[in-house]
C-alpha cells in the first residue's frame, strides 16, 4: 500500500450491490482526512466484486483495493476480520472505517483486537478541537453527546450511516483501482443463504403522512390507536420504531430507521418514541414533524416542529374524539387523494 494512505475505508455491500453507507463512510474519511483524498483507500472485500470496485473509483474519485475473495460469496465476520487483518497488520494505518450496519458492528471490534487498535463505535460526529480529531457518538438515548478522542496508533471506527452525506456537486476524477486476492477459510460459522423480506415498506415510503409508534404507546392493544390517528389523513401509512417491530406488534418491513425504511412524509407524527439517532436518521427527510412524549427532555422533540408533552394514550382518543366531533358537526365532502390533499 503507498505510504501516503493512512485511511482506509472498508466498503459495505450485499447481494452484489453496494449499500448506500459505502458513499456516507468516503464522506466521512474525506473529511477526516482534511480533504486529503489521497491519503484514503477504499477496500471492497468479497467475491465477484470487480464491477463495485470500478463503481466506488468512478463514484468517490477517491483510490479503491478490489479484494478478490472467491467462496467469500455472503459477509462473514470472521472471513472480513481474517483477511482484513493479515492485509493491514503492520502497515501503520491511522484510520480503518466501517459501517454502523450489522456488519461493521459484528467485524469492527473484532477487527481492532486482532490488529491491537482503538475502537470507537457509533460516530455520528466529528470535530477538531486544537489539533485534537474528536469523535462525537450519541449517549443516554440520544440526550447528550460524548466527544472521543483515540490515543491508540491504530483506531478502528464505525460510522453511523445517514449522517455524513456526499457532496453531490462534487465529481472528482474517479480514483485507481488495483487488485489483489485473498485466500478464503472458510469460518466456525457460515451463511447458508438469504431469504429476502416480503417488501411492503413501498406504504410507508410513499406516504404523505406518517403516525409511527413506538414503545410509549405501552401495548399492541394501542396499535388501533395509531390506525385510527392515521386514518384522519388521506395517502397515510402506519410505521413504527424498530422495538415496536421486535416485539412484533409491526412488520420489520413498517420499520422506519438505519436499519428500516427512509421516509419523507409532508406530516410525521411520532407516538411515544424517543428519538434515538438510528430512527431518527430515517425521517429526517420529513418537511413537518409532531412529537407526543410525556418525557420533555425526549431527543424526539430537537427534531420536531410541535412538541406535545402528553401521555400518547391520553392524547391521541382526545384529538380523535375532538376529529370525530368536528366531522359530525361540519361535515365536508372527502378531499380528492392527491398532492394538495396530502396534508
Ligand atoms: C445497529 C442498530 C440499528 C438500529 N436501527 C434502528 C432502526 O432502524 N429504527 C429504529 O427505530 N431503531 C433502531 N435501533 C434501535 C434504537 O437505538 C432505539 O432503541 C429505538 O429506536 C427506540 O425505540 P422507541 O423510541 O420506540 O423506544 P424507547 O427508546 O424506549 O422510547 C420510548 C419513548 O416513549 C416515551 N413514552 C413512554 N410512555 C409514554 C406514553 N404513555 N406517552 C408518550 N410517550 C411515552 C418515553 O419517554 C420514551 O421517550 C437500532 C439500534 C441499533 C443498535
Amino acid at each position: 500500500m503507498n505510504e501516503k494512505k493512512n485511511t482506509v475505508v472498508i466498503a459495505a455491500h450485499a447481494d452484489g450491490h453496494i449499500l448506500p453507507e459505502t458513499w456516507d463512510l468516503a464522506a466521512f474519511a474525506q473529511q477526516l482526512a482534511g480533504g486529503r483524498t489521497e491519503a484514503i483507500e477504499i477496500y471492497v472485500v468479497g467475491e465477484n466484486i470487480g464491477p463495485m470496485a470500478e463503481e466506488i473509483a468512478e463514484q468517490t474519485g477517491l483510490d479503491v483495493r478490489a479484494v478478490s475473495c472467491a467462496g467469500l460469496r455472503y459477509f462473514s465476520s470472521e472471513v472480513y476480520c481474517r483477511v482484513m487483518g493479515q492485509m493491514l497488520s503492520n502497515k501503520g494505518v491511522l484510520y480503518i472505517i466501517a459501517a454502523h450496519n450489522s456488519q461493521g458492528q459484528e467485524y469492527a471490534p473484532a477487527l481492532a483486537v486482532m490488529l491491537n487498535a482503538g475502537c470507537i463505535s457509533g460516530v455520528n460526529g466529528l470535530r477538531f478541537d486544537d489539533g485534537a480529531v474528536l469523535f462525537q457518538r450519541d449517549v443516554h438515548g440520544g440526550k447528550a453527546r460524548a466527544n472521543m478522542i483515540s490515543h491508540a496508533e491504530t483506531t478502528v471506527l464505525t460510522v453511523q450511516p445517514g449522517v455524513f452525506r456526499p457532496d453531490a456537486a462534487r465529481r472528482a476524477a474517479p480514483g485507481r483501482v488495483s487488485r489483489q486476492e485473498a485466500e478464503y477459510t472458510p469460518g466456525r460459522t457460515r451463511v447458508s443463504g438469504i431469504q429476502k423480506a416480503r417488501a411492503d415498506a413501498a406504504g410507508i415510503a410513499e406516504a404523505k403522512v406518517v403516525v409511527a409508534a413506538g414503545r410509549g404507546i405501552g401495548e399492541e392493544e394501542n396499535m388501533p390507536l395509531m390506525e385510527s390517528l392515521a386514518e384522519m389523513f388521506p395517502r397515510s401509512a402506519v410505521a413504527g420504531t424498530r422495538i415496536v417491530c421486535d416485539r412484533g406488534w409491526l412488520p420489520y418491513s413498517r420499520q422506519v430507521g438505519v436499519t428500516g425504511a427512509t421516509v419523507a412524509p409532508a406530516l410525521y407524527i411520532a407516538c411515544g418514541i424517543s428519538g434515538a439517532s438510528q430512527h431518527v436518521m430515517g425521517m429526517r427527510g420529513a418537511k413537518f414533524v409532531v412529537a407526543i412524549n410525556t418525557d420533555p427532555q425526549a431527543a424526539m422533540f430537537n427534531e420536531s416542529d410541535v412538541c406535545i408533552v402528553e401521555d400518547v394514550t391520553t392524547f391521541v382518543p382526545l384529538l380523535l374524539d375532538v376529529f370525530r366531533q368536528q366531522q359530525n358537526d361540519n361535515p365536508v365532502p372527502t378531499a380528492p387523494d392527491n398532492e394538495e390533499s396530502g396534508g
